[in-house]
């Protein structure tokens, strides 16, 4: 089964980092070196209103600068990353990028939360709250500012550890995301056990889902069912005017997709949003 997510996610990750092939193959040292020598970098998705293209979050995804090979997608190294224990290391390394960022926006006036994904393995972690809400004390960074967006997979793998490090999180005030929901086993018993506060469905159903009764009745479903938990909604992949449409019409909070904005380098944020902001209002349905 994990072959196979690991094949879904390489086939899925044709954005900004270079390499969409499986047949890398690297070692806990070339890994235990990559990050000794900060070679691991973010990049950032738009994620905006709906209603308005208003910039609301953006989303930092992991890639590999590798001196040889270029950008080297997560698929490549987050599986082995989490089999060897580095993953806490590199987490920790990018939860620090993330809110340097985000102290960079504030003092630019740009009050914009940064959501991180975590993986399975991290929340076994019962400190890791404390850890980061030192890091966000140290910043002066509203806690809510921060997003850990977890995929639902994750907390059937470690449910005890898992829940309560979410429910640690929580506590302190980080905003937590329930990401690729629809896809794993038991969504519906996640949203049971913890208390999230958005709600990202899934680009399976996204994509093409204005030409699709299924699709849409899924979306449909999916948000009233996070808005009558209090929760907002974010669609995830959207490539299309009509897919957005669709979700405009379906009251969907937020989306995030090549339509919008590739992953791209934390430099090129102010260009994207001048264009962006360009081409608003979006063009309206044209039926
Ligand atoms: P995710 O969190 O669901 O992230 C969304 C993925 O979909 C990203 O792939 C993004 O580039 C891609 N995407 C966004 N919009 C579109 C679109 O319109 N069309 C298509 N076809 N794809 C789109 P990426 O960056 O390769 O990341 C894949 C997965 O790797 C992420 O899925 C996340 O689960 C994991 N990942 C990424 N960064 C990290 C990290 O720092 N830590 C951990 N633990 N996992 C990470
Ligand atoms: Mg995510
Ligand atoms: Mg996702
Ligand atoms: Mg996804």
């Amino acid at each position: 089964r994990d072959r196979i997510r690991e094949l879904l996610m390489l086939y899925s990750a044709p954005d900004s980092a270079a390499h969409p092939v499986s047949s890398l193959h690297f070692t806990k040292e070339n890994l235990q070196e990559a990050l000794d020598d900060n070679q691991f970098i973010l990049h950032y998705q738009p994620k905006v209103l709906v209603q308005s293209g208003r910039l609301v979050a953006l989303e930092a995804l992991c890639r590999w600068s590798h001196p040889d090979m270029g950008l080297v997608g997560p698929a490549h190294f987050i599986p082995l990353m989490e089999s060897t224990g580095l993953i806490h290391e590199l987490t920790q390394r990018l939860i620090d990028q993330a809110l340097k960022q985000l102290r960079n926006n504030l003092d630019n006036n740009k009050a914009i939360a940064i959501a991180v994904n975590m993986s399975p393995v991290v929340l076994t972690d019962t400190q890791l709250p404390d850890e980061l809400y030192k890091k966000t004390r140290a910043l002066t960074i509203e806690p809510e500012l921060l997003t850990l967006e977890i995929t639902e997979s994750t907390l059937i793998e470690n449910a005890a550890r898992a829940l309560e490090t979410l429910a640690r999180l929580k506590m302190k005030g980080f905003s937590l995301s329930i990401d690729d929901f629809g896809t794993g086993y038991s969504s519906m018993q996640q949203l049971n056990r913890i208390p999230f506060s958005e709600l990202k469905i899934d680009r399976s159903f996204v994509q093409s889902a204005n030409l699709d009764k299924t699709r849409k009745a899924i979306i449909e479903a999916n948000i009233n069912l996070a808005h009558t938990l209090s929760m907002e909604t974010v669609a995830e992949g959207v490539e299309t005017l009509a897919e957005w449409h669709l979700l405009s019409q379906l009251h969907c909070d937020m989306a995030q997709g090549f339509l919008i904005g590739k992953p791209m380098a934390a430099e090129d944020l102010p260009e994207w949003e001048r264009q962006w902001t360009e081409k608003l209002p979006l063009p309206p349905a044209s039926s």
